[in-house]
């Protein structure tokens, strides 16, 4: 099989993704600026390197004798993160821009960008009751301010080394991906398990009060990584090389997310919301229309089951850690 680099292989997503390609008999190298010891999954049979993909000769040494790249390393997290670190999400587009580099001067024959949603402009984004975001809405572009710009900054990098050099690009956007081996603590985590967490923790500690950024009517659709890696495997083997929505369109607030966790803990919490915390715009949602025309496929994995498994695996995660309540 051909040979696959991820970069940021040690992440929620890319962790996933080495899994699921060396199951299906892929020779991978994995490639992160993370200890070994903090990778959320490692593949035994990888080839694992420890390296600052910020760095042109370090995209070289990863890119070398790959035939595909996948582009997963970023400086992410929810919008506590993302908010307060601009500058650092803005220097992604060294990471991006060294491997595009590495990959047409060693004739990759495939890239594929992991693009966001938060490319969209926010003036289509403040009401929670949306319409569901199509691939041009992100333009005339007014990106997430930091990490939007990089990121549709990186898309139009990965759109004109097609059409200057012939690269062969794949860019899907991501909406709010979620689920087992991924951040749920340390300011990075994203709403269903920063909510999981605090969930599992009130089953754990008995004290039933959490705290819910904002009015908890914001909205948002959740993507499962089961559906993420699936489609990110689709867009990369697939012909279409413009930027494709990849999420799921089940719409919800916050404050239903919390009611899908209290059912699935079996508890009800004191809902404590706190206006002045970090939200990001009013509401989001995936218009799938692309997808479904180009690929007969789109995410159907619902919040309730992602969240069960979700919810599950921190829990246990926590259980370890947690004193029990008597
Ligand atoms: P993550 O933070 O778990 O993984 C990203 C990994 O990239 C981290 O392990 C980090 O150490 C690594 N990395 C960052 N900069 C690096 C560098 N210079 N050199 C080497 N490694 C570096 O995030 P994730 O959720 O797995 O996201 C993966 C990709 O998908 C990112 O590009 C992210 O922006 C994008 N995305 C994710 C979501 C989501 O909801 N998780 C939504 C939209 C887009």
């Amino acid at each position: 099989m051909s040979d696959v680099l991820i970069a940021g292989a040690g992440g929620f997503i890319g962790g996933s993704l080495a899994v699921r390609l060396s199951d299906e008999g892929y020779s991978l190298r994995c490639v992160d600026r993370k200890p070994l010891d903090d990778w959320y999954q490692l593949v035994p049979e990888a080839e694992n390197v420890v390296a600052d993909l910020q760095d042109l000769d370090a995209c070289r040494a990863a890119v070398s004798g790959a035939e595909t790249v996948y582009d997963l390393a970023a400086d992410m997290g929810g919008m506590g993160f993302i908010e307060n670190n601009k500058a650092l999400c803005m220097l992604s587009v060294l990471t991006g821009t060294h491997l595009l580099v590495a990959a047409r001067d060693e004739g990759v024959g495939r890239f594929f960008f992991a693009s966001s949603a938060c490319v969209y402009a926010a003036d289509k984004q403040i009401s929670p009751d949306v319409t569901a975001l199509k691939e041009e809405d992100a333009y005339p572009a007014m990106a997430e301010d930091g990490y939007g710009w990089e990121k549709l900054f990186t898309e139009r990098m990965c759109r004109h080394f097609h059409e200057d050099f012939g690269l062969e690009t794949r860019v899907a956007r991501y909406h709010n991906v979620y689920g087992p081996h991924g951040t749920y603590d340390g300011g990075r985590e994203k709403a269903p398990a920063a909510l999981a967490r605090k969930i599992a923790t009130a089953v754990l500690t008995g004290d039933r009060s959490i705290e819910i950024w904002g009015d908890g009517e914001q909205t948002r659709s959740f993507m499962y990584i089961d559906d993420c890696v699936r489609g990110t495997r689709m867009i990369t083997d697939g012909p279409y090389g413009s930027p494709v929505n990849l999420g799921s369109s089940e719409l919800v607030s916050i404050n239903e997310m919390v009611t899908i966790l209290e059912d699935v803990a079996g508890i009800q919490v004191k809902r404590n919301h706190n206006l002045s915390a970090p939200q990001g715009v009013r509401g989001r949602n995936s218009d799938n229309t692309l997808i479904r025309e180009r690929y007969g496929w789109e995410p159907s994995i619902t919040l309730r089951e992602g969240l069960e498994q979700t919810y599950r695996w921190i829990y246990d995660r926590l259980a370890s850690s947690l004193p029990v309540s008597g």
